[in-house]
């Protein structure tokens, strides 16, 4: 395949650019994550909470694809926190899925008010040390959450999922992960489309380049060092999303695009979800 691998703190290979499933319906997962499959992407990004991992599993059971050369992450969902219920959850995550292991399985959100997310990380830590998931990370922490695991947990997550897109850069939690060893995964990094695609000045740099402005968005991310799990199940964007690798936004691009950054958070603040 064509997509670059960013190395996890653990050595682990995770593709670049993968493929996410949010909003997808569980009987029409299993053809939307098939098509994204025969256009290449071999990493998706799931969850306990999108009721859809049993549809993503048909779709990777029938695709005939070795199972080393795909990258299945799901995630706990919030009211499965706690020692004992997130080692139930993994087992019904990987059941619904068909698969014996997930190579990244992430707590969804921290959930600060129930404060389970460090007893629920020591689960994280027996899955991954009984060989039962080959990375295991984190959603949505702000960095005090994330230093909570540092000093209290024994394994580093190898990865925090957060809302991130040129209008939403997060430049200090992503500068936070550069000094920790944690890689950056971008989820709606197009910004979910409404709104951030129409921005001029991506029309103009994809022309420039090219390429359209969900694709221009896709490079920036890229040239970041953020892994991006664009989401669509329209086949033609599903193949425009994972066409980026032709071409290279320039300096004078990236600054640009820097201009875009308005703090424009679209999803929830994680400390008020629960
Ligand atoms: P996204 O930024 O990937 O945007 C998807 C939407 O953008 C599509 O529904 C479509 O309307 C539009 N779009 C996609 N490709 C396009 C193209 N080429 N041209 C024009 N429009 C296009 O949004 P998302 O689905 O919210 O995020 C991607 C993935 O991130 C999710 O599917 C999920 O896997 C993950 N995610 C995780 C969390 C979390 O809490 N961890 C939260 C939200 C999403």
């Amino acid at each position: 395949s064509t997509v670059p691998t960013t190395t996890l703190n653990n050595g682990v290979a995770m593709p670049q650019l993968g493929f996410g499933v949010w909003q997808v319906p569980d009987d029409a997962a299993e053809a939307t994550v098939r098509t994204a499959l025969d256009a290449g992407y071999r990493s998706i990004d799931t969850a306990a909470v999108y009721g859809n991992e049993e549809g993503t599993g048909k779709a990777l059971a029938g695709s005939g694809i070795p199972r080393e050369e795909l990258f299945v992450t799901t995630k706990l969902w919030n009211s499965d926190q706690g020692y004992d219920a997130t080692l139930r959850a993994y087992d019904d995550s990987l059941r619904r899925l068909g698969l014996d292991h997930v190579d990244l399985y992430l707590i969804h959100w921290p959930a600060p008010a129930q404060d389970l997310f460090v007893e629920s990380w020591r689960a994280l830590e027996k899955i991954y040390a009984d060989g039962r998931a080959r990375a295991i990370g984190v959603s949505n922490f702000h960095p005090s959450h994330l230093q909570r695991l540092l000093d209290e947990g024994s394994v580093a997550p190898a990865v925090n999922q957060i809302e991130l897109h040129p209008d939403f850069a997060q430049a200090d939690l992503r500068a936070f992960h550069a000094a920790h060893g944690i890689a950056t995964e971008a989820w709606s990094p197009l910004g979910q489309g409404k709104g951030l695609l129409d921005e001029p000045v991506l029309r103009e740099l994809g022309e420039k380049n090219g390429a359209t402005p969900a694709q221009v968005v896709l490079r920036w991310h890229l040239q970041l060092g953020n892994v991006v799990i664009p989401k669509s199940v329209t086949p033609a964007r599903i193949r425009e999303n994972i066409d980026v690798f032709g071409f290279e936004l320039d300096d004078a691009d990236m600054t640009t695009l820097a201009g875009l950054d308005a703090g424009n958070r679209i999803g929830s603040n994680p400390d008020d979800v629960n």
